[in-house]
């Protein structure tokens, strides 16, 4: 099914948007701390044309599925709410929307960590510029689609995965500071590869695990008298604290730390022991690994040609990424998974090699 084929016309514009994967600063997004995204080759495709019903139309192809909107008063579940959210802020912010038949499509893997949900709304977001000639620029439409997935999707996301979407390339990596929103675009070290692969294990236990996490972290900061754990930069200050608060936030501390030294720049070496201390302080002290990830992890870190490995994503299962040397990460995933599968693991390439820098 295609366009035509749903609404029986062609469409007046389409956008897109990358997924993401995060290779640093994880579970710092919400503590107004520092993530190291970049943008991954796979990505979702809006496209939009007018509706003739006074209603908006919302077609996903990766679901076989649509919905219509018959009483906007009503917001809709399930896919629609990150469109329907995109829509309605922008109506609250002024702009004058008409009623949309949407069409989605996309390459990006669904509840995988890759971020297809800020793919989604980022090129919903961009395909509405677009039809709309909307003054909006890339870190509105970011801000805008962040806040479609609070209060539309009701996930209490951070803005890393928006940012991501609506600012990164393949090329490179984002540095970004999630509280000032300043942001720096670097290239990945020297010689290197990205792979992710995924666990095979469902995020089962990940939304209730992530709202606790982001409680006990707010605790933490209000115990420490500051606006948020990113305040804090020496690790000795979480000493203080009861457990569980002085795991977590030890854990976002040193994560904060690990991201700012890459921005002093890093060597590929230097970059991949700052990703598996990143594992190690997930699993020990933010306790948001599982021992499948563990396991997965551990392969990838003692194989040959790889820098590093950690969990990315929130964790409670998911994808790994691992910095690899360029070239090489088609025979490390061959070998790593063959070896995890053994175990009775289903696990799977999601993203085989992206190459950020010069191989030469
Ligand atoms: P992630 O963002 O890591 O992929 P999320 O749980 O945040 O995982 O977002 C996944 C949800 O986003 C899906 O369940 C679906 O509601 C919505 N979504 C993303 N991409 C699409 C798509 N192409 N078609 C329909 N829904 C989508
Ligand atoms: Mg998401």
């Amino acid at each position: 099914m295609d366009f035509q084929q749903v609404f029986g016309k062609a469409p007046e514009t389409q956008a897109s948007a990358p997924g993401r994967v995060n290779l640093l600063g994880e579970h710092t997004d919400y503590n107004d701390g520092f993530v190291l995204p970049t943008a991954i080759p796979q990505s979702t495709t809006v496209q939009l044309g007018f509706s003739s019903d006074c209603q908006h139309h919302f077609y996903s192809e990766n679901l076989n599925e649509q919905v219509s909107i018959l009483d906007i008063n009503h917001t809709p579940s399930g896919f629609a709410s990150y469109i329907f959210g995109c829509i309605e802020l922008l109506q609250k912010a002024g702009y004058t929307i008409p009623s949309l038949c949407v069409y989605v499509k996309s390459s990006v893997p669904m509840g995988s960590g890759l971020s297809s949900s800020a793919a989604l709304e980022v090129a919903t977001l961009r395909a509405l510029r677009q039809l709309l000639n909307l003054p909006i620029d890339d870190v509105e439409i970011a801000q805008f689609a962040q806040q479609a997935e609070i209060q539309y999707a009701g996930v209490q996301c951070g803005i890393m995965d928006q940012m991501a979407s609506s600012l990164a390339d393949t090329e490179h990596i984002l540095f970004l500071d999630t509280r000032t929103l300043e942001r720096r675009v670097m290239p990945l070290p020297e010689k290197a590869e990205i792979l992710v692969i995924d666990s095979g294990v469902p995020r089962t236990l990940a939304s209730s695990g992530y709202n606790q996490r982001r409680a006990e972290c707010e605790e933490a900061a209000r115990s420490l008298k500051v606006k948020a754990l990113r305040d804090i930069t020496d690790v000795h200050v979480t000493e203080t604290l009861p457990e569980p608060l002085q795991h977590r936030a030890r854990h976002v501390v040193t994560e904060n730390n690990r991201v700012l030294e890459v921005l002093q720049g890093v060597t590929s070496e230097r970059f991949g022991e700052l990703m598996n201390a990143s594992h190690a302080s997930l699993r020990d002290d933010y306790e948001v690994s599982v021992p499948a990830l563990d396991r997965l992890v551990e392969i990838l870190q003692k194989t040959e040609g790889v820098f590093g490995a950690r969990l990315t994503g929130a964790g409670f299962g998911g994808a790994s990424v691992a910095l690899v040397k360029s070239g090489e990460s088609e025979s490390i995933a061959t070998h790593v998974l063959e070896q995890y599968n053994q175990a009775g693991y289903n696990g799977r390439i999601l993203v085989p090699s992206l190459g950020l820098s010069d191989p030469a």
